[in-house]
């Protein structure tokens, strides 16, 4: 008999990764930053994408930023999901993206370059970051 798994994917931390999934469960968005060039980067990676160099360090984010793309997702992938939901790519204000999901809003009303802020989503034991719009901003 096969089991079909019928929850949410979740995040499979590895040891380039676990940092940045450790830092969500508490609630800070971090990032990387390259000690050679002074650029962030987004997803982890063992070498700076910008300059190759292998010294950076994970910094912690004030998770605000500017949506740079967003689609409505009206079907489900698999079990775990609710559409309509948004699919987002959000530019962080410390220089790197970041592709999540933005919450908390009629997903049609979700537009390029609004301004967003991280809040988290608890999926069993895992926390994942998305977004909302930023109230803040939009005053
Ligand atoms: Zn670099």
């Amino acid at each position: 008999m096969n089991t079909i798994d019928v929850s949410r994917p979740v995040p499979q931390p590895n040891e380039v990764t676990r940092p940045f999934w450790d830092a969500a469960a508490s609630h800070r968005l971090v990032h990387p930053r390259c000690r050679s060039c002074g650029r962030t980067f987004f997803p982890p990676h063992l070498c700076c994408p910008h300059c190759r160099a292998s010294d950076w360090a994970w910094e912690e984010g004030a998770g605000r930023g500017t949506v740079h793309s967003a689609t409505v997702v009206h079907r489900a992938p698999q079990p775990g999901f609710a559409p309509p939901y948004v699919i987002a790519v959000v530019d962080l204000d410390e220089g790197h993206d970041l592709m999540t999901n933005v919450v908390g809003v009629d997903p049609h009303a979700v537009r390029i370059g609004q301004r967003v802020r991280v809040t988290w989503l608890e999926v069993g034991e895992h926390v994942l970051p998305v977004f909302e719009p930023d109230e803040e901003a939009d005053a």
